[in-house]
C-alpha cells in the first residue's frame, strides 16, 4: 500500500529513548545542581511544559559547560538530534534556515542531553509560522523599580486588555519581571500582532507615564517599567512556561493565577527545587481555559486608535 503522511509520522517517544551522558556534570555550580538534576526536573514538569511548546519553533539556551561557562542562544538545529522535529523556515533576511521544534518528551530531554537549559518558543506553530496565536507583553523593570510596582503594572496591563475585551494570563519569568500573555484564536498575521503590541505598549505609557515606557532606550527606563512589545514578531521568542533559566539558583518561569500574583515575592520566586512542590499542590492549571479562549484582534485596533 501507498505510504500516507500519517503513517510517516513518528510515534511519540518518551524520555527513556534518550541516553544521558555525563549525568554528574555540574550545571549550576553555586547550587550543586547536575545535568541529571536538570533532566529529572524536566521529566517531572513534562506534562506542563510540553503541550504549550510542542510544534512551535523553539530556540534553546545551551550551556554545555554549565552556567559558569559561556552559554549560547541557539535558534537553529544541530547535528545528532534524533527526536526533535526540524522545519525549514524563512528568516527575516529572506534566507532559509532549519529550525527545531519539540514534538515529544524524548525531544525535549534530548535537547537537555545536548546541553539545553532554557527553552524559548515562537508565538506560532511550525505548520503556520506566519500566524501568531500568542501576544506576549514582557514587563521589564528598570533600575530602582521594586517588585510591588511590577505586580501593579501587570495588573494595569490586564486592566487595559480587559477593556479591549481581551483575556490575559500572567507568569513570572524566572528573572526580574513578568510576562502578560494574550492568547489569540483565530490567530493573526505578524504585522497585525506587531502593530497591536506596539500600539498597546504606547497606550500604557501614555496612560501611566510615571510607570511605563515603550521605548527600548535604556536610559529612559530608570525608575520605570519597559513594556517590551518586541517579543512579538516572526522569529521572536519568549521563555517557555516551566523553562529553567541559566542564572544562579536555577529559577523557573512559572504561570500564575492572577489571584495569587500578590503572594509571589519576585520574578525568580520559584526554582528547580521548589517548583515541583508547587505543582504537586496545584488543584488545577493556573492557566486553565487558555486553550478554549476565543478572541482575536479584529475589533481591537480601532479601540486603541492604532
Ligand atoms: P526578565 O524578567 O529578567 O526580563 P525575560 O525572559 O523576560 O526575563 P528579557 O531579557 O526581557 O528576559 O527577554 C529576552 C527574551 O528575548 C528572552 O526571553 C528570549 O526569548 C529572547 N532572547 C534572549 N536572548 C536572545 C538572543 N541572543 N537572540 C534573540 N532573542 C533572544
Ligand atoms: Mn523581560
Ligand atoms: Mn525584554
Amino acid at each position: 500500500t501507498r505510504a500516507t503522511k500519517a503513517s510517516a509520522k513518528v510515534a511519540p517517544a518518551d524520555a527513556s529513548a534518550v541516553v544521558i551522558t555525563h549525568p554528574d556534570r555540574v550545571v549550576f555550580p553555586d547550587d550543586g545542581i547536575t545535568k541529571q538534576d536538570v533532566v529529572d526536573y524536566y521529566r517531572a514538569v513534562m506534562p506542563w511544559l510540553l503541550p504549550p511548546i510542542a510544534d512551535r519553533p523553539t530556540s534553546t539556551i545551551r550551556c554545555p559547560g554549565g552556567i559558569g561557562s559561556p552559554c549560547f542562544f541557539q535558534k537553529h538545529v544541530m547535528a545528532g538530534l534524533e527526536h526533535v522535529g526540524t522545519a525549514k523556515l524563512k528568516e527575516e533576511t529572506g534566507a532559509q534556515a532549519v529550525y527545531l521544534y519539540p514534538r515529544d518528551e524524548a525531544g525535549l530531554i534530548e535537547l537537555v542531553q545536548f546541553g539545553a537549559v532554557e527553552f524559548h518558543p515562537w508565538g506560532s506553530h511550525v505548520g503556520s509560522p506566519d500566524i501568531a496565536d500568542r501576544v506576549v507583553f514582557d514587563l521589564d523593570p528598570g533600575e530602582d523599580v521594586d517588585w510591588r510596582r511590577v505586580v501593579a503594572a501587570a495588573r494595569m496591563v490586564r486592566g487595559l486588555l480587559d477593556e479591549l475585551g481581551l483575556v490575559s494570563f500572567v507568569r513570572t519569568t524566572g528573572g526580574k519581571g513578568l510576562h502578560v500573555v494574550v492568547p489569540l484564536n483565530p490567530g493573526a498575521d505578524w504585522d497585525t500582532v506587531k502593530t497591536f503590541a506596539r500600539g498597546f505598549a504606547e497606550a500604557m505609557a501614555a496612560l501611566h507615564p510615571l510607570e511605563f515606557v515603550a521605548t527600548a532606550t535604556k536610559r529612559f527606563r530608570r525608575g520605570k517599567i519597559y513594556v517590551d512589545y518586541l517579543r512579538n514578531g516572526r522569529g521572536a521568542t519568549a521563555v517557555a512556561s516551566y523553562s529553567l533559566r541559566s542564572r544562579p539558583g536555577a529559577p523557573v518561569a512559572v504561570p500564575l493565577r492572577w489571584e495569587e500574583l500578590g503572594k509571589v515575592k519576585s520574578g525568580n520566586a520559584f526554582d528547580l527545587r521548589s517548583l515541583p512542590k508547587r505543582l504537586a499542590r496545584l488543584k488545577k492549571d493556573p492557566w486553565e481555559g487558555i486553550d478554549e479562549v476565543r478572541q482575536d484582534l479584529a475589533s481591537v485596533s480601532e479601540k486603541l486608535g492604532a
